[in-house]
């Protein structure tokens, strides 16, 4: 079974001479076209790091403004890791996936604790950080330090599933071990990291997903998808989850000017920001919601609810879920009982919310608050 998967691979590895001649038409391309993108300036592995983290699932565009608000604000590993938490979740509100945050920090308290404060060099101790994969363990490898690492990522992936016309599924367990196996043949002996970046670039701004731009392709004479016309087949889609509709409630409950807001925890969706109480809704009716809402409220913080109006209503997409959130004012009546944690419920004036890292809808939320209160 090992030999059949790795001759599997051998299919699909280019030749000395494909090989030499990609790497060459690659970085003629890469030096007139590259982007000037704000981490692309210093080879700092502390940069390469956040930037490469912020692109996990996130578009370039979206990133830049991000990750130099953030630079500015933990210039260092060690300004990163003296921080508040909390801090660190509000300047990546916004970008989402905010796990990634909380490991970004996390790992630097471990480089300052176990490195001394510098990023380490060796992929095994890189690769024991927190959030940091195969890929971004290389990514940073190569670029920073120009190490011969490869890299695998979306854009890599179908330029290279194309380049060598891979036609199976690149998630699969064989798919990843063939293209991980294509990145490694491919790359040069020296300037790794401006050939990794180079191949994820040309997949970015080239190759792209639903209409690759072959004409403009320093790679075409060697792409084997484009000679056999299978640039639209490859990669093979993946199988889609339908989204399902879900509906939830965020109820702003008031208190002598002030409003409850609960810490997310662990293991759910947005864990370490703060929010209003919010949970999923089944009941319909005027009568019936009002008590789901009351209950829900109770559950969550202890607290015992008085509902007002409905104040807003607001859609969004978490993952495959498409989410109704319907909002409502809540004035508090009791509690929460004496044994209730507090730790992770505060009551907060409107401006104060300012400081507190909240999820797209919380801030908007707060915002209605503040113009209403303003
Ligand atoms: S020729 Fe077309 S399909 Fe092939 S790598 Fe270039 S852009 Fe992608």
């Amino acid at each position: 079974m090992t030999r059949h998967l790795r001759m599997d691979a051998e299919d699909f590895l280019p030749d000395a001479v494909w090989r030499r001649g990609f790497r060459r038409r690659l970085a003629a391309w890469f030096t007139r076209s590259a982007r000037d993108l704000p981490w692309r300036r210093t080879r700092d592995p502390y940069c390469v790091w956040v930037s490469e983290i912020m692109l996990q699932q996130t578009q370039v565009a979206t990133v830049k403004p991000y990750f130099e608000r953030f630079v500015r604000a933990f210039p260092t590993i060690e300004a990163l890791a003296a921080a508040d938490e909390q801090q660190v979740l509000r300047l990546w509100e916004g970008l989402g996936y905010y796990r990634r945050a909380r490991q970004l920090y996390q790992a630097a308290r471990v480089i300052v604790a176990e490195h001394g404060g510098e990023f380490p060099r060796d992929r095994r101790s890189v690769r024991r950080l927190p959030g940091i994969g195969r890929y971004t363990a290389g990514a940073i490898l190569s670029i920073a330090f120009d190490a011969r690492e490869p890299i695998l990522e979306a854009n890599s992936t179908r330029l290279l599933a194309r380049l060598r016309a891979y036609r199976g599924d690149p998630a699969s367990t064989a798919g990843s071990r063939i293209l991980w196996a294509i990145a490694e043949a491919v790359l040069p002996r020296t300037k790794v990291g401006a050939f990794n970046q180079a191949l994820m670039e040309l997949g970015s701004t080239v190759c792209l997903a639903k209409a690759p731009r072959c004409d403009a392709c320093p790679a075409a004479a060697l792409c084997l998808a484009r000679a056999a016309g299978l640039q639209a087949a490859i990669p093979a889609p993946k199988p889609k989850r339908p989204a399902e509709t879900r509906r939830e409630a965020a109820v702003l409950v008031h208190r002598r000017g002030r409003v409850l807001v609960v810490q997310r925890p662990e293991g759910q969706r947005w864990a370490g920001l703060w929010d209003f109480p919010r949970f999923q809704i089944h009941a319909h009716g005027p009568a019936a919601i009002e008590r789901e809402l009351a209950e829900g409220v109770e559950r969550l913080t202890g607290v015992a609810i008085r509902l007002g109006g409905h104040r807003a209503t607001l859609r969004h997409g978490v993952t495959r879920f498409r989410i109704t959130l319907a909002c409502y004012d809540a004035q508090y009546v009791s509690g929460p009982p004496a044994n209730h944690s507090s730790s992770t419920m505060r009551w907060l004036r409107p401006e104060e919310l300012d400081a507190y890292p909240l999820s797209t809808t919380g801030r908007e939320l707060a915002r209605l608050l503040l113009v209403r209160s303003g």
